[in-house]
């Protein structure tokens, strides 16, 4: 008697919970307007970063969104030409002067927009739109990180466009610099708030 509740519980227990197991998580998709920056002046912004490799970013970088029920699709790609502004003298590969020199009116309305670079200080950056993401990104070796580094940064980058703050922690996409691509729980409802919240009111 005892023996066979003991299995109808435990078999409840695996039945419930491969039901929540299944629980379909909803997909938010946001557009992405991405910006390959060109330049005949200033050879640290002039990209080269094809098309196809550009679709190869994203697949990495919908890969590691993956699992928070976000998806990026690239609904545009165009080149955009850097304004000639002369870097100050040693700050030649600074986020500030590559901000300045990115046209602010090229940006698209209803997008989050995401501009590769050719290189710069660090591999992104993001404070306000757009999203910077050099294309000659490189990132150091972590356990069960992404061997994409360039779709790991825009992975990032992105997250900082939903919120989300650095954290330190080796493994995760929010560590600065690291190849490590895992989200939290916390980073995931963070994220999907924001997104649910873009989708709503449209992105800025
Ligand atoms: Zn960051």
């Amino acid at each position: 008697m005892m023996k066979s509740m003991l299995r109808v519980a435990l078999m409840s227990v695996l039945f419930l919970s491969s039901l929540s197991a299944q629980v379909p998580i909803e997909m938010i998709t946001l557009s992405v307007q991405v910006h390959r920056v060109q330049s005949a002046v200033h050879p640290w912004l002039q990209c080269a970063i094809t098309e196809a490799e550009i679709q190869a970013v994203f697949i990495e970088v919908n890969r590691i969104w993956e699992p928070a029920g976000i998806r990026f699709e690239v609904t545009g790609i165009r080149d955009m030409q850097a304004l000639d502004i002369a870097p100050k003298r040693f700050f030649q590969r600074s986020r500030h002067w590559v901000k300045e020199a990115l046209p602010m009116n090229q940006l698209v309305p209803g997008a989050l927009d995401l501009c590769f670079i050719h290189d710069m200080g660090p591999n992104g950056f993001f404070y306000g739109e757009p999203a910077v993401v050099s294309e000659v990104t490189t990132s150091t070796r972590v356990r069960g990180g992404s061997e994409h580094p360039v779709g790991r940064v825009a992975a990032h980058e992105l997250g900082h466009a939903l919120t989300l703050k650095h954290r330190e922690d080796r493994k995760c996409l929010m560590a600065p610099g690291l190849r490590g691509t895992e989200l939290n729980q916390e980073e995931m409802n963070a994220a999907r708030l924001r997104a649910l919240q873009m989708k709503q009111h449209g992105i800025p």
